[in-house]
């Protein structure tokens, strides 16, 4: 439970930036939770949606990273740069600018649209996409092709759509490159989750909506068991616990220890 080492490490980078500088500003939401965000607010790190909404001088990149063009325009306009991207995002980046410096197609097995993914897909410089499905229109792909997951997709998910797209891919593609992505912390907390799933008879994911690592929590224990996705304690049903012994308890790598500790007390005290 609580905060990934990634997680932890941005959001002591802009509390220690938030104290330094005046004003810090991040782009897009430092982390997928909305009480961190809100804490980080008081603090003095706000939030803007793109570079021109920004008031100040100091520019925060989130965890998540970012694509090389954005990087390339807070350099031109001159910014101060606190970048707090995940180092296990920054490997996924240099997978994806590696392979496509080498002429590899780089897809990404991954939520197209997430901060995270576009990001990386950036560093493929355009040459890339990002899909859950394994069945590509295969005319359409070059010969090199290199795959990447999504820090936060589960291995299984990932093992899959590599067996899906190597079958539809086989005949054409002359060299395949699997690079795993996926970060440890996931890993780690994904297969405990699942371990816990499997012992209770409820488990309440807590964490952001918006939160992929926390979404798919959420969709791998309920594969074994009744699972409740909540953002706060205030959402938990007390008919879901009724005759129930063993509940499990899991959350999201950006939900705080003050949210789990009010689940844990109102799980407890019900
Ligand atoms: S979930 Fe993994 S990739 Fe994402 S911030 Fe945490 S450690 Fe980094």
């Amino acid at each position: 439970m609580g905060f990934c080492f990634g997680v932890r490490r941005a959001i002591d980078m802009l509390e220690k930036a938030a104290r330094k500088h005046s004003m810090v500003e991040t782009l897009g939401a430092a982390v997928h939770n909305e009480q961190v965000v809100e804490r980080l607010s008081r603090c003095g790190v706000k939030v803007v949606e793109n570079l021109d909404e920004l008031q100040g001088t100091t520019v925060a990149i989130a965890s998540h990273g970012v694509g090389p063009a954005v990087l390339d325009e807070i350099s031109a306009r001159r910014l101060q740069l606190i970048d707090t991207t995940c180092p296990f995002v920054r490997r996924a980046q240099n997978a994806a600018r590696r392979l496509a410096n080498a002429g590899f197609f780089v897809i990404i097995f991954g939520d197209a649209g997430h901060q995270e993914v576009e990001g990386v897909l950036g560093w493929a410089g355009g040459n890339g996409i990002a899909t859950l499905d394994g069945e590509l229109d295969i005319e359409k792909l070059p010969p090199h092709i290199g795959i990447l997951s999504q820090t936060t997709q589960s291995p299984a998910g990932f093992a899959n759509f590599i067996k899906v797209l190597t079958d539809s891919v086989i005949h054409k593609a002359s060299e395949l490159r699997i690079i795993n992505t996926i970060c440890d912390a996931t890993r780690r907390r994904q297969a405990s989750a699942l371990e816990l799933a499997r012992r209770v008879e409820l488990m309440v994911v807590v964490g952001g909506y918006n939160s992929a690592n926390t979404q798919r929590l959420a969709e791998l224990c309920s594969g074994y068991v009744e699972t409740h996705l909540i953002e706060t304690a205030e959402e938990i049903d007390p008919a879901w616990l009724q005759n129930r012994m063993r509940i499990g308890v899991t959350t999201g790598t950006s939900t705080p220890d003050e949210v789990i500790n009010e689940v844990l007390a109102r799980l407890g005290g019900s």
